[in-house]
């Protein structure tokens, strides 16, 4: 179960409370790009094809732990010279970039650093420090914007890399396109019955898409289209998923979830109706589970019958914290 402070009764879910000074007056300079490659104290975080760099990991496997930023003079001067950079922000004096290294062929991506691979986040975030996971998840992030949006939306003129990286701009005049980071913001829900069922025990209900390994079941989500506010967005997508009605839409909390860019909106919703009946084809079952059922559950991964959502997730967050309140 996240943590959380008596200061601030969010909790801290994986990918979120990066301490690392965001904005700095490198940030607004022209030069921001020169002025960090020629700064000795610059550390840098590449990103390939999607993946991050992460010690400890290499050919599949490994013990993950936190050292996943490089001093520059590990990139060779070609590749910082060419790579897309993002400045992440500065750590005490340090700028932090993101490299994005995708052009790079898998060997050469694979020979640079000792001990040390790259890695899909999802596979290690759950062992890697909070700050590691949340500081590699904004590279990742990071990278996929600018790999996405090199080209003009208006113009499809080639866009300009600027303010660090928080902004892409066209170079026609005429066209004057700009682009800032981009994050789509989906609801999740865990939809609680209040002990509606004749039995009087509580349950909530669980989804599982296709492709999940077996037994995993987790909160239904979907994202927010335009002119939905978020409670429409939940009563929309529970609606379409399960046919269940719900009402006392509640806010429980957010997580940043790049993979690619969403930003994830947590909710506890109470059931109106009970038969549920798939109306899409996003989910190939859908259930009500008691707290009992998903007390005994295994996590993503395991063989057990019932699995919950992997631990890094909001999902397993909204599971877990309506569990907290059933006796
Ligand atoms: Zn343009």
């Amino acid at each position: 179960m996240p943590g959380s402070d008596a200061n601030n009764p969010a909790p801290l879910l994986a990918y979120s409370g990066l301490r690392l000074r965001r904005t700095s007056p490198l940030r607004e300079r022209d030069d921001w790009r020169e002025a960090s490659l020629a700064n000795p104290e610059t550390r840098v975080l590449p990103v390939w094809r999607g993946r991050n760099l992460v010690a400890g990991w290499r050919g599949g496997s490994g013990d993950a732990r936190p050292g996943d930023a490089l001093d520059l003079h590990v990139l060779p001067a070609d590749a910082a010279e060419f790579a897309e950079l993002v400045l992440l922000g500065v750590d005490g004096d340090a700028p932090v970039l993101a490299a994005d290294l995708s052009d790079w062929p898998e060997d050469r991506a694979n020979a640079l650093a000792d001990d040390a691979g790259f890695v899909d986040l999802r596979q290690v975030g759950p062992a890697l420090g909070a700050q590691s996971a949340a500081l590699l998840s904004y590279a990742r992030g990071m990278v996929h914007w600018h790999r996405t949006h090199r080209h003009c939306g208006r113009c499809g003129a080639a866009t300009a890399n600027l303010r660090g990286g928080m902004l892409r701009r066209c170079p026609d005049e005429h066209c004057g396109g700009v682009a800032f980071p981009r994050i789509d913001p989906a609801v999740i829900v865990l939809v609680d019955d209040g002990g509606l069922h004749g039995d009087g025990i509580p349950r909530c209900l669980l989804g599982r898409a296709p492709g999940w390994p077996a037994g995993v079941y987790s909160t239904l989500a979907g994202f927010v289209e335009p002119g939905e506010t978020l409670e429409e967005t939940v009563a929309r997508e529970v609606r379409e998923e399960s046919n269940i009605g719900v009402e006392n839409v509640r806010y429980m909390a957010s997580q940043p979830w790049p993979f690619p860019s969403s930003l994830m909106l947590g909710f506890h919703a109470s059931a109106r109706t009970l038969s549920i009946q798939r109306n899409d084809n996003e989910l190939e079952d859908a259930r009500w589970f008691s707290a009992n059922e998903l007390r005994n559950a295994g996590t993503w991964g395991d063989d057990d019958e019932i699995c919950l959502p992997r631990s890094d997730s909001i999902a397993r967050y909204l599971i877990e914290s309506w569990l907290a309140g059933q006796d």
